[in-house]
């Protein structure tokens, strides 16, 4: 029956967490690379578009990995602490996938 399982099939899509796995060591590698030091070292977060020191500033996906989304300089962006949680606040179908992974079946 297509009930609820439907919904976990994101998760447990081999592809997808191939996809995820290869993307992840990507977004290291590229945070080793001039070009993002560069712009974490000019500390501007791309949403709120205030500055912090680079220790403050995350590599955010603007297309989530979950979603496809790839470790490529049009894809990463610096974002501080309060903005890279917020905005995986405004996710809510990841927020209500990882709720009900946490769920005892
Ligand atoms: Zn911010």
């Amino acid at each position: 029956m297509p009930t609820q399982e439907s919904f976990h099939d994101l998760d447990s899509d081999p592809a997808l967490q191939r996809h995820i796995k290869v993307e992840r060591e990507r977004a290291r590698k590229l945070r080793k690379t001039q070009w993002w030091l560069t712009l974490i070292n000019t500390g501007t977060c791309h949403y709120c578009r205030q500055t912090f020191p680079a220790s403050e500033l995350t590599m955010d996906h603007k297309i989530p990995l979950a979603r496809k989304g790839k470790s490529t300089r049009g894809n990463v962006v610096p974002a501080c602490r309060p903005c890279n949680q917020r905005k995986q606040l405004d996710t809510p179908v990841e927020s209500l996938l990882n709720t009900l992974d946490t769920l005892p079946s």
